[in-house]
């Protein structure tokens, strides 16, 4: 007699799933995983008895009842072992495994428990390793059956007299619960009373007790069948023998094999002697490890890779590199806040080209690029998005090809090009106020919409609108801005429209670009020379500096007090060890590098009352009169000095202008 054994089919989704959840939830653990499978009848011979699994495996917690029957059939309880490495999984004790499982069903069988959960007699064991970057799943599985060596046909000669049609056995009147069973089984085991000349009825196992007398023994056990074959019963009934023994101790036993169809289901007489021997689970032995393609003893290998789209690969590869930071190094890394995130970026030259690549490395994915100029023939090699192409025919317009580059780079991006010049104060509007006006209201719009504003503009006064509204909106600002050889990454103070609840927090509110000037931005591409006008730096102060203001958005971000973190003491400073504030490291104002001397400082500086963007005389003003006072402070910056009041405080003190040299791109 020799049982089907059940072939698995695992589809795709369960090996996405378990790549999910080894990342996100599993991590480094490798403890055994509760799933759960399914199994049925089989249409026909060519598909054999089967065990299929898919992404709601994993939802054990659906299984209340183990006859509850779903789409795919009847529950089979299982373990995943998932191992860290190949190593490992090479090195698991297979047949100790199978044994652990084999004994944990015997049991269940002597203490019962498979009376009220069947589902306890057919269990399998996947043993997995997932090798997340190829997408390649290295799997076992294991169907842990007792072995009882005096199982046997009650007609060893013939299958045909051990293995018979049901029909041919029972008069109409008998079966005619049967042929209503077949179609829709309501248990995976079960006992059908058959008496002759009377209509037979099924119950579930647990009415075993329950049954006296005649309709004891008039009792039959049945099962659902899962292999289709003639003379062979499913790999089920290896422990569903075992089970019936401790229930009837006899040793000729008939058995319904509930098929596809009445037609199809069989009677199977079967003999078998092992009652006594499984009181000693040390004496029993246990088989079930599938063969391989091959037909071999080995695992199987599936590799994901090839069904999936490219732009899913690149996703999925991108977002693996991101949260294996979560494994160890830093699992306070919320990579779905960074994702979500929206970025505007005021500027899409060198330093808006490094600060979109940097946050697409750090999983962002809304970027919206601003600029209103074109790509260059000197830009290509300074500026990491363009290339040689994006020049021609007097260039593309830059946001738009910065948008082209990030798409080809990384498909998943959500990015979108603005071209747009941001209205300055000393720059004059004369004849096409109305445009500008429609261009204010775009610009106030778009930092409406984004979450994170970077300001990488080429001048001082085009920095001046967009601090305003960032100001006014109490939207997260970082600033970054190059001189020759030196760089400024700062982030602004946070927003005026929520008036400060303490006293405390109006005095620690941050200082912005502008702060430190008693001087109002003014036209600052006038009576320069060549190289005072263009972009005059040292190339890797670009990427540096846009880098750092990416790393310092990110720690922003995780902090909990948002653009309303404090300046982190002297002490954190100076320290080496994780802030407490937050576990990327400190968050710092303002940070000012020098390559002459390959350094860098940390400084800070208060919102300071009559700045000419931050302060609240400024930002009230604008609120309150809206486009006329801005085109007023356009056309005249000494408006926006007496605005702020700093020509009170030129006249009361002899200050000298002091105007700080971070104006170039
Ligand atoms: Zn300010």
């Amino acid at each position: 007699l020799k049982f089907q054994g059940f072939h698995s089919v695992p589809d795709a989704s369960l090996w996405e799933e378990l790549g999910k959840r080894k990342l996100e939830s599993y991590k480094l653990s490798d403890s055994s995983v509760e799933l759960i499978g399914w199994y049925n009848t089989s249409r026909s011979v060519h598909i054999g008895s089967r065990v299929t699994l898919r992404a709601a495996s994993f939802d054990v917690e659906n299984l209340k009842d183990g006859n509850e029957k779903s789409g795919d059939g009847f529950p089979v309880r299982g373990i995943l072992i998932n191992t860290n490495t190949i190593d490992e999984f090479k090195k698991i004790d297979k047949k100790d495994l199978l044994n652990k499982v084999g004994n944990e069903i015997l049991d269940d069988i002597k203490s019962g428990s498979a009376t009220e959960d069947p589902t306890l007699l057919v269990r399998f064991i996947l043993l997995s390793f997932a090798d997340l970057k190829k997408h390649k799943y290295i799997y076992w599985f294991g169907f842990p059956a007792i072995v009882d060596p005096t199982v046997s046909f009650q007609t060893p000669a013939s299958k045909e007299q051990s293995m018979k049609p049901l029909l041919s056995m029972f008069a109409i009147e008998q079966h005619k619960c049967l042929e209503d069973f077949v179609t829709n089984p309501k248990y995976p085991f079960f006992l059908c009373i058959m008496k002759t000349g009377e209509e037979s009825h099924i119950r579930p196992l647990k009415d075993w007790e329950k049954l006296t007398g005649i309709d004891k023994e008039c009792a039959y056990f049945g099962f659902v069948d899962p292999c289709p074959l003639e003379g062979n019963p499913g790999w089920v009934l290896r422990n569903f023998l075992i089970y019936i023994r401790t229930l009837r101790k006899k040793e000729r036993e008939s058995l319904v094999c509930l098929r596809q169809s009445i037609t199809e289901s069989k009677i199977l007489l079967v003999n078998s002697a092992m009652v006594e021997n499984i009181s000693d689970n040390a004496k029993t032995t246990f088989v079930g490890w599938e063969p391989n393609a091959n037909g071999k003893m080995g695992p199987r290998v599936i590799d994901l890779s090839a069904h999936l789209d490219p732009i899913r690969l690149a996703e999925a590869a991108c977002n693996l590199n991101l949260k294996l930071m979560t494994w160890r190094a830093l699992p306070e890394l919320n990579l779905n806040l960074l994702a979500t995130t929206k970025c505007l970026l005021l500027g899409s030259g060198t330093l808006g080209c490094a600060v979109a690549r940097g946050l697409l490395g750090w999983g962002f994915r809304n970027i919206t690029m601003l600029d209103n100029g074109k790509v260059s023939y000197s830009n290509p090699v300074r500026q990491s998005l363009f290339a040689f192409d994006d020049c021609k025919n007097g260039g593309k317009p830059k946001a738009e090809a910065a948008v082209e580059s990030l798409k080809a780079i990384f498909p998943g991006v959500n990015a979108k090009a603005i071209s747009l010049t941001i209205p300055m104060p000393g720059h004059f509007v004369t004849s096409d106020a109305e445009h500008v006006e429609h261009t204010v209201k775009m610009l106030e719009e778009l930092i409406q919409q984004h979450d994170a504003i970077f300001l990488l503009t080429d001048t001082r006064e085009s920095r001046w609108l967009p601090t305003v509204f960032c100001a006014m909106y109490d939207k997260i600002l970082i600033n970054a801005a190059l001189g020759f050889d030196g760089y400024l990454v700062m982030r602004h103070g946070h927003g005026l429209n929520v008036s400060p609840t303490t006293e405390t927090e109006s005095q620690q509110r941050l200082g912005c670009y502008f702060c430190n000037d008693i001087v109002a931005p003014r036209n600052s591409t006038q009576d320069r020379t060549l190289d005072q006008q263009c972009t005059v730096t040292r190339p890797g102060l670009a990427p540096v500096a846009g880098a750092l203001a990416v790393e310092m958005l990110v720690n922003l971000l995780h902090n909990e007090l948002g653009n309303r973190a404090p300046c982190p003491s002297t002490n954190d400073c100076a320290s080496t060890e994780k802030s407490k504030v937050s576990k990327l490291g400190i968050l710092p104002h303002q940070i000012r590098g020098f390559f002459s001397t390959f350094s860098s400082v940390l400084v800070q500086g208060p919102a300071f009352n009559q700045c000419t963007a931050c302060s609240s005389r400024i930002i009230d003003k604008v609120r309150d009169e809206g486009f006329p006072t801005l085109l007023r402070i356009f056309n005249d910056p000494d408006y926006l000095e007496s605005l702020a009041g700093l020509d009170e405080l030129k006249t009361d003190t002899d200050l000298c202008d002091f105007d700080e040299d971070w104006t170039e791109d």
